[in-house]
């Protein structure tokens, strides 16, 4: 069996940065599962286009689906995996600790006000995608690109009405994973709203020590 380590968190909580800095650090493959659906749809693969369909049709994408799209990405000697958006539900957590040896789940606690206060923050240029925040790495010019003289936008993902509407599905579907995985005694909960180093640096202590 395949080693994983999963990230669970609310969106604003750090978890797809803190995700890629262990992959990029332990060598495993991290798995965006969002990433991935969308690369899916956008390629027309077949996996892909039944996926469309789904969504097309106002359905959430099937449990089997998703497993599938796992189990076609991942490389044959596979070094381990990093999982960043699953398991969303219990049947995908169930899936997940008997298909994999799953060695750790980290839980990136922030409250749904600081999560909203350092999303709503965020700002892309419209021309060359570079990011911003308007308190922790603002433009010299409010509004306008530094690199590109470029409008600065908020991404139609981060729109507070978006983004209330998935913390909200993640305190109905997904939180009572982390129960799930505390009674396993594989859950480690930690602090989100300090800085990534101080957030990366607790991660980092907790992987030496197995
Ligand atoms: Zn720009």
């Amino acid at each position: 069996m395949t080693d994983a380590i999963v990230f669970l968190g609310i969106q604003g909580s750090g978890k797809g940065t803190q995700a890629k800095l262990l992959a990029e650090n332990t060598g495993f493959i991290h798995i965006n599962i969002g990433d991935l659906l969308r690369e899916q749809i956008s390629l027309a693969t077949d996996i892909g286009k039944r996926i469309a369909n789904t969504i097309r049709g106002g359905n959430l994408v099937p449990d089997d689906l998703v497993f599938e799209l796992i189990k076609s990405t991942l490389p044959r000697d596979c070094p381990g995996v990093i999982f960043d958006g699953f398991p969303r539900t219990m049947p995908q957590a169930e899936h997940l600790v008997d298909h994999f040896r799953l060695a750790r789940v980290y839980y990136l606690d922030i409250s749904a006000e600081q999560a909203l206060e350092r999303i709503n923050g965020r700002r892309v240029c419209d021309s060359c995608g570079t990011n911003y925040h308007i308190l922790h790495h603002p433009p010299q010019h409010e509004g306008i690109c530094d690199e590109c003289g470029g409008k600065l936008i908020t991404r139609a993902d981060d729109a507070p009405a978006a983004i209330k509407k998935r913390i909200k599905a993640f305190y109905e579907e997904t939180y009572a994973l982390k129960t799930f995985f505390e009674q396993k005694g594989l859950l480690l909960s930690i602090p989100a709203q300090n800085s990534v180093s101080e957030v990366q640096a607790a991660i980092w202590a907790d992987v030496m020590l197995d």
